[in-house]
């Protein structure tokens, strides 16, 4: 993005913000109001509603009104495909101002905020609108004298409770495939990152999405998440975020109405370089990207280095020089590589893990500390932790941070037993000019994606989801639409 363009708007007063229940701009129900602080300066941007119980009450009643009476799902897909198109077409027209408020309270940089959070919801959007009226049911080889048919019918209500690193991305790979299939949605942001898809929402009912069909009622997590969680009229539950939330929702959904509980949970994801990586500059520049880039708040981060041991020394000398050449400040500035780190709360999770290895006598190659405090905001410099032992718990819990630590590895064999060392399983890295060996290693690792020869990158047509504790279902490509729409069969006597 323009950096002209960026001074002119990022500086502009923000109005507080309201939920979107039943088509309507509304505050909370006691009028209770939340905070916006900034990362990038920690001053107060603007407020959010502090949603209530009654508030995620009102909208879930009002989604599964609009559901029952199928303003949504009774509209042909094709009218459906239509009404989403204005949508990301008007999310388009105003990327670059929600690509500034979401980098103003969430912190990411702008440089990538800008694809992947406005850009990425337009495609996102596009791509599920454009399949549904491609979408086709199933006649069964039945015996004569029988017709099975197989139907694919919306599921009903969503609840979708989002986090706070990518809000559009990550809440757009929810409500593309389920306000397509036909499904109502109350969506719940995170608390420090709630602007812009609140903002995405007042879009919705701009561009002709019927009231009720998409709610977004903002505030705490133990709330209104919960309130969501809890409910009997909501029919499936999609989340993205950490692991203890996901354990709540599920015993949510076991004591109410045992909603599906889909889960995309965190990640501590094995990127491994084998002695003959094609290019170790290559793989050092993509390897730094891979974890510092949102400063290390990405699910998919690749945040255990797995080396081997020829090339250990040589590799982590170049990938310190990469941590110490990104510039780390200023989000909204364009030359800008790593931005804020999303709250205090977060920074000083961040601290405390780097502290104890420290403690533990392992060695910060760089990095490991705060950085412009005298901005206000809240800032890490890139972390590099070597000589760590596989049970340290900065080895095997998530930091959700600049924080890489590297381990070192003699055999494909213990490499394999290294990456798959996890209670997690969202991604993977491999390294590795041998293409049996990459296809090996494909197999071996339990991950969702295994990138060869790159970190990170994938698109709408790839599914993202994890397995162990990483989670399940997939969010994005055609696989997606599996959470959303049901399978019904008709049997009928001919
Ligand atoms: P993080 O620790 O990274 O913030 P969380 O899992 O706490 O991850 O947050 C992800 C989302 O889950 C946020 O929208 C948050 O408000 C919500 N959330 C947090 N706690 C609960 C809960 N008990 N029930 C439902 N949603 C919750």
């Amino acid at each position: 993005m323009d950096k002209f363009e960026i001074d002119r708007i990022r500086d502009h007063v923000i109005a507080p913000a309201k939920h979107i229940i039943n088509g309507e701009r509304v505050d909370a129900a006691d009028r209770g109001t939340m905070d916006v602080i900034s990362p990038v300066d920690g001053r107060k941007l603007t407020t959010i509603p502090k949603g209530t119980e009654q508030d995620a009450k009102s909208a879930i009643m009002s989604a599964r009104a609009a559901f029952d009476d199928g303003r949504w799902s009774g509209l042909s897909p094709a009218a459906r495909k239509q009404v989403m198109l204005n949508w990301a077409e008007l999310i388009e027209a105003q990327a670059q101002e929600l690509a500034v408020l979401g980098v103003r309270d969430n912190g990411t940089e702008i440089g990538m905020a800008h694809k992947a959070e406005p850009l990425s919801a337009v495609g996102t959007l596009r791509y599920f609108a454009e399949a549904i009226d491609k979408i086709y049911g199933e006649i069964a080889p039945t015996a004569p004298g029988a017709l099975g048919l197989i139907h694919k019918q919306p599921v009903g209500v969503v609840g979708a409770i989002v986090p706070w690193n990518f809000p559009l991305m990550i809440g757009s790979w929810k409500l593309g495939p389920a306000l397509a299939a036909g499904c109502t949605v109350v969506m719940k942001p995170a608390e420090t990152a709630s602007l812009t898809l609140v903002r995405l929402g007042e879009l919705a009912l701009e561009a002709g999405i019927p009231p009720g069909v998409l709610n977004v009622v903002t505030g705490e997590g133990a709330v209104v998440g919960a309130a969501i969680a809890e409910s009997e009229d909501v029919d499936v539950l999609v989340f993205t975020g950490s692991g203890n939330t996901g354990r709540k929702l599920m015993e949510a959904s076991a004591r109410s109405n045992l909603k599906r509980v889909y889960l995309e949970l965190g990640g501590k994801s094995p990127n491994i370089v084998f002695a003959d990586v094609p290019d170790l500059d290559e793989a050092a520049k993509v390897s730094a990207a891979g974890i510092f880039r949102n400063s290390g708040q990405v699910c998919v981060a690749g945040s255990r280095l797995l080396v081997q041991k020829d090339i250990h020394n040589a590799f982590v000398e170049k990938l310190v020089a990469q941590a110490e050449a990104m510039r780390v400040g200023d989000p909204l500035d364009p030359k800008t590589n790593a931005g804020a780190i999303n709250s205090e709360r977060q920074l000083a999770q961040n601290l405390a893990f780097v502290e104890e290895a420290r403690r533990a006598g392992r060695n910060i190659a760089t990095g490991g500390m705060r950085v412009l405090q005298e901005t206000g905001g809240t800032y890490m410099a890139p972390t590099i932790v070597t000589g760590v032992d596989a049970s340290d718990r900065i080895v095997r819990e998530e930091v959700f941070g600049p924080v890489l630590t590297v381990q070192s590895f003699e055999t494909e064999d213990e490499a394999v037993s290294l990456a798959n060392d996890s209670d997690f399983g969202l991604a993977a890295g491999v390294w590795t000019s041998d293409l049996s060996r990459a296809h090996r290693m494909i197999a071996r690792i339990r991950a969702g994606v295994v990138h060869v020869n790159t970190y990170g990158g994938a698109d709408v047509t790839v599914p993202l989801g994890g397995v162990k504790q990483s989670g399940n279902g997939h969010d994005k490509s055609l696989h997606a639409f599996d959470k959303y729409l049901d399978l019904k069969t008709a049997w009928i006597k001919l």
